[in-house]
Parts: C-alpha cells; structure tokens; sequence
C-alpha cells in the first residue's frame, strides 16, 4: 500500500499533492522473502521526467551473470524520494512490486511531484539498502526554464572499451541524459573486455548481456545522476534488423519471437515509463516536453522501418526503396510525430533518433550511400524534411548516434548546401564501440570535403552535451580515451546554433 509523507514540504507548493500511485492494493504485499545477498548489484536509475513525476528502476539480483539469483518469486521493494540527499526530507515513497515475470525489475512511478525539482531516490527490501539515485522533474508546461543542460549516449559496446565516458558524463552538469541506442551488443565480443557468453537470442540471454553492462560502476554512476530517456537501436535485437525482419533470412515468426523476447530484456532494464511485459510489438516513441524551452521527440528507427531490399551496406540504392511507401518510422509513428511534435510552441523542437539523416547528394539512387541509414529511406527522409520545414517546428535539431563517429552536420534537400538549411544534425560520439579500423581517416576525410560538415572526429570515443536557453543552443563534443579507464574528458568541438525565430 502506498504511503505519503509530507515532512518539511517546504517549497512553497502547498497545492501540489504528493500522491504516488498505489504500486499494489492493500493486503497484495507479497510474503517476505529473505535474500542472503545484496540485491542491488544493478544501481538505480530513473527516466522520463515529466512535470509532476517520473519513473524509478531498479532490479533485484544478487547474482546478476546468471540469470538474477532471485526465487521465483514476487518481491515488496519500498521506494523513497527526498529532496535532500539524506532523506530528511522524505516527500513520497511507496511500496512497488519485484515481479519474477519482469526479472525482479522495478518500475516504480512517482506523480504529484512539484515541478523543476530535483529529488534523490532510494529503494528497500528484505533488509538492503539500494544506492542513492538524483532525479529531476521536468518545469511546467508553462513555464519558460532559462536552459536544459542535457548528455546525448550511444554505442556502448562493453567489449571494446571501458566506460570512461560514462565516469566523466556523471560529473557534468546536466539535466538529464538522452540515450539513442545501442545500449547492448547482443554477439560474443572480446577485446579490452569480453562480454563472455555466446550471442543473445533469448530472453535469459538478453537479461544476462543487460547484467553484465548494468554491473559496470561507471554506467551506473550516469544513471544515477540524472534522468534519462532512452530509446534503441538494432544491437538491442540483433545487429541491422530492420521491422519484421532479421538480415539473416530467419522466418518472420522466429524472428518476432526473438524481437519480442529482447524487447521484453530492454523493458525489464530500462527506467522507462511504458507498460511492460513480451512485447511482440512495443510502440516506445514518446515526447519530453521541457516548458516552452523545448520539445524532444524520442524515436524508434527500428521497429517499424520498411525492410532492406537492397541491401544495408554502401549502395547503391535500388528502385525497390525508391517509391513513396518506403517508411522509417511506420506511419502511427509518423502521425504522432506530425501531430505532437508542435502541438506547443517551443524554442527548440528536437528529434532524438538513431541513423544519420543528412543527404549528401542529390539524388541517392545509385550513388555510395548507407543504406542503414536516412539514405536507405528517401522518401521517408523527405517527409521528415516536410514536417522540420513546417513553420510551428522552429529551430528543429536532429540528434543522432549509431555511427561511432561524432559529426556535426547541416542539412540540406538534396544534398545541396544551395538550398535552405533544414535542420543541423548532431552524430553523438559512441560511448566505446569503435569505427571500423584503419578507415577513420578517409571517412573523416571524405566528410571534411562536403560543405555540409561542420565537425568530425571518427577516431575517438566520448559523449555529447548540449545546453540550451531561449537564445542558443551550445553542443559540446566530449572526448575521452575509452581504453584508459580513468581519463579524464576534454572538449573536442563546440557547435553553436543560434535560435532564429
Ligand atoms: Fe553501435
Ligand atoms: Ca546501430
């Protein structure tokens, strides 16, 4: 049952009522069930902030590598938020359910919370103690905030690096963190690390990949010290799957099982406030809303994209993903991105996607293009041209991983720097997954030539920041040295954009 407190509620919100939502009914507590070995080996996280809440993760597993270590069954875990990091202060706390079906993950929902505030998090059970978690709630719709400080991730290969960019991340400051995929790699992979367990193709596979990366200090630090919100790429299933299909010819059932399964695995370890569960299909595209300062769109690139018929390397593009019904997004998705990306003004309205979105000719049919990317997709690339060039998406930037390289980009129709700017793309840096080696430099190279590119750097691994106010938008390329654990961050590039309208 749900118990509030108000102790010291002293911010002057009297009318805001802190009523958490019951996270069971009265008398649904289950049994006590001693747990010899601390349960929280995975951190804490949360996400999803909205004005008045957010959501809380956790989940039990004493013996994270091996499938959790819990019994097989449901488990009470008591949440506590505070506005002070020692819980004097304690404005709302509950009991929320630890369910084996869910792999003992806790997705505990806060509301009645007052809005722009920062809170620190705990949870309980049988006895232990979680770490302490910082969250925020977002301002007012209203309301007009001086900035968002925010991070942008992807690529997070744990065999190819340490998370060095995650360390030096938790110590920025900043609002939250935007995660825009590739939050596992589901092969076998050895290299400064190993991931050590063969390919993830089923549910206790994918929730001992998600362990593993979750058992690092470093990515439970970033997640601890902000809300995030996360979206995925095509590594949290199988590498270049796109919709329905696999690139390997397995029937669609098996497939979708397998999606399904891995989906679930990314629900049970993300702070994300979506209903969870097998997931054959998981609609996760959803709006942060930061006052009238800003409007983020998370987007899934994946789920819904129009199958490869040509393929997904270098090109050329084939006439089979020429015509109009090609889709990136699918068209619910697209809908609710035309109908919610604007439907209140903001400064700045930001994509939050996965796969590079800049053209860099004019026309993509038979030129050397990646056709895993927006390239792969023109028509759909053109409507999302049409809807950044609508006159209620003022300012529209494009946040992008999945490349390991970071760019920053304007873009253009066609290609061509002679028509009107778009939107500017800006290609966040993979936390450790590395390019493809000894090509960095013509990659590089090959961008620098395009008047378009206004920041590369394909040899280092790091993280982006942004800090937006109603007159600029300041993105800092941050570099690190992901095979020393302990480097330290340094700025790379900075890209200012100024708000036009
Ligand atoms: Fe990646
Ligand atoms: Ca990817």
């Amino acid at each position: 049952m749900a118990i509030v407190t108000r102790r010291n509620f002293v911010l002057g919100l009297a009318a805001a009522a802190v009523v958490p939502v019951p996270q069971c009914s009265p008398g649904a507590l289950p049994d006590a069930v001693p747990l010899p070995d601390d349960p929280f080996t995975l951190g804490v996280a949360s996400g999803d902030p909205a004005p008045d809440g957010m959501v809380l993760w956790t989940r039990l597993a004493p013996d994270p590598l091996n499938g959790g270590g819990m019994p097989n069954a449901a488990v009470a875990v008591h949440w506590e938020l505070a506005l002070d990091p020692d819980f004097v202060d304690v404005i709302a706390e509950a009991d929320a359910i630890a369910d084996p079906a869910l792999a003992h993950s806790v997705h505990a929902r806060a509301i009645g919370l007052p809005a722009d505030t920062w809170f620190w998090y705990r949870f309980t059970a049988a006895g232990w103690t979680s770490p302490v978690g910082r969250t925020r709630t977002a301002p007012r719709p209203n309301a007009r905030p001086a900035s968002l400080r925010f991070g942008v991730t992807t690529c997070q290969h744990y065999a190819r690096g340490y998370y060095t960019a995650h360390q030096n991340l938790a110590l920025e400051d900043l609002d939250l963190v935007t995660f825009v995929g590739d939050y596992i790699y589901e092969a076998n992979a050895s290299g400064p690390r190993t991931h050590g367990t063969p390919t993830a193709t089923t549910l206790a596979d994918y929730r001992n990949r998600y362990a593993l990366y979750k058992s690092d200090p470093n990515l439970q630090a970033a997640h601890a010290a902000f809300p995030w919100m996360v979206t995925w790429d095509d590594h949290e299933v199988v590498n270049n799957y796109a919709g329905d299909a696999d690139s390997s010819g397995t029937s669609t059932t098996a497939f979708l099982e397998r999606r399904a399964q891995a989906y679930q695995a990314w629900y049970e370890h993300q702070p994300v406030m979506l209903p969870g569960g097998a997931n054959p299909r998981f609609d996760i595209y959803r709006m942060l809303v930061w006052g009238k300062l800003a409007r983020m769109a998370i987007l899934d690139g994946r789920q819904f994209r129009t199958p490869y018929r040509c393929g997904s390397g270098g090109g050329p593009l084939c006439e089979a993903m020429a015509g109009n019904e090609v889709t990136m997004l699918g068209t619910a998705q697209e809908q609710w991105l035309a109908s919610n990306l604007a439907a209140a003004p903001a400064t700045w309205h930001a994509i939050a996607q996965q796969t590079v979105m800049t053209p860099f000719a004019p026309s993509t049919v038979g030129a050397g293009v990646n056709l895993d990317q927006w390239d792969g997709y023109p028509a759909a690339r053109s409507r999302m041209f049409d809807l950044l060039e609508h006159p209620a998406v003022t300012n529209p930037v494009v946040l992008t991983g999945d490349i390991h390289c970071a760019i920053a980009l304007d873009m253009h129709r066609d290609g061509d720097v002679a028509n009107p700017k778009v939107a500017t793309e800006l290609v966040a840096p993979a936390v450790s997954s590395t390019f493809a080696a000894g090509l960095e430099a013509g990659f590089e190279a090959g961008l620098n030539a395009r008047p378009q590119t206004r920041h590369v750097n394909a040899h280092q691994r790091g993280y982006l920041t942004c800090e937006v106010t109603p007159d600029q938008w300041v993105a800092r390329y941050r570099v690190v040295d992901s095979l020393v654990p302990s480097s330290g961050a340094t700025t790379d590039a900075t890209i200012v954009l100024d708000a036009e309208t």
